[in-house]
């Protein structure tokens, strides 16, 4: 048995072949392992525990029967995710965890986040974060009606696009769009601890880094764009990053 991590499966109703593919990764790997979390941007787009869409519909009840199964389910937010909240959590049997998070990995700590707070060298990404991080803006978007949120969504992701593309067209996309490295030795001298995952910046690999003298490993899981991006971790110690699909 092992624990599993996925994160940025961006699931969306225009991409039933990544649906199809996490849903056979639940019912069979999933409903056997010791625990499963997932570390944000799971949905493409989160508009309000209300959202009545298939697609939510049907992978609460798949997640339901893993968690009647026994296995322990975890979610953390992502930058797309950001509203899921308690209703859909709790209709899915998951139990939501704060970003960051220090879990006990088989009785090792292991720091947990999403990803994006370590990307502080996007500006304007920062600032659009703590603009929907925020209480009383988050409270003002999910007051209005189902469809405006979703028309927000649709042009939220627009303007995503299009600044991915004015990133990558500056040339600034490689170094603005990871993680900020001084941030990375910061984040594991505040935690203390020696193994961090995250997602997020879609460029699945494994660091190994020396911060303050000791042997850190920082693991970045893959998107679910082409394929589907899993680490297994075993009670031995050992961990590994695979692609499915
Ligand atoms: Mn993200």
């Amino acid at each position: 048995m092992a624990t599993l991590f996925i994160s940025d499966l961006h699931l969306d109703a225009e991409r039933p072949g990544i649906t199809a593919l996490f849903l056979d990764f639940l019912r069979d790997e999933g409903s056997r392992a010791d625990a499963l979390y997932v570390l944000g941007d799971f949905f493409e787009a989160w508009v309000g525990d209300d959202d009545d869409s298939a697609l939510v519909q049907e992978v609460a009840e798949a997640l339901k029967d893993v968690a009647r199964a026994g296995v322990p389910t975890f979610f953390m937010h992502g930058n797309r995710d950001f509203l899921l909240g308690r209703d859909y959590a709790r209709r899915a049997g998951m139990r939501l965890l704060p970003d960051p998070s220090v879990i006990s990995l088989y009785g090792r700590p292991v720091l947990l986040m999403h990803g994006d707070s370590l990307c502080t060298s996007d500006l304007a990404y920062q600032a659009f974060r703590a603009q929907t991080r925020d209480r009383a803006w988050q409270q003002a978007f999910l007051s209005q009606p189902l469809a405006a949120r979703r028309a927000f969504a649709q042009q939220a992701r627009a303007a995503s696009q299009a600044h991915q593309s004015s990133l990558k067209n500056k040339g600034g996309m490689d170094a603005l769009t990871d993680v900020t490295p001084a941030d990375v030795e910061v984040t594991f001298a505040r935690y203390g601890v020696d193994t961090m995952i995250h997602g997020h910046t879609h460029r699945p690999a494994t660091h190994v880094l020396d911060v303050e003298g000791t042997r850190r490993t920082r693991i970045v899981l893959g998107d679910w764009y082409e394929q589907g991006s899993v680490l297994r971790a075993w009670p031995d110690g050992r961990m590994e990053l695979s692609t499915l699909g």
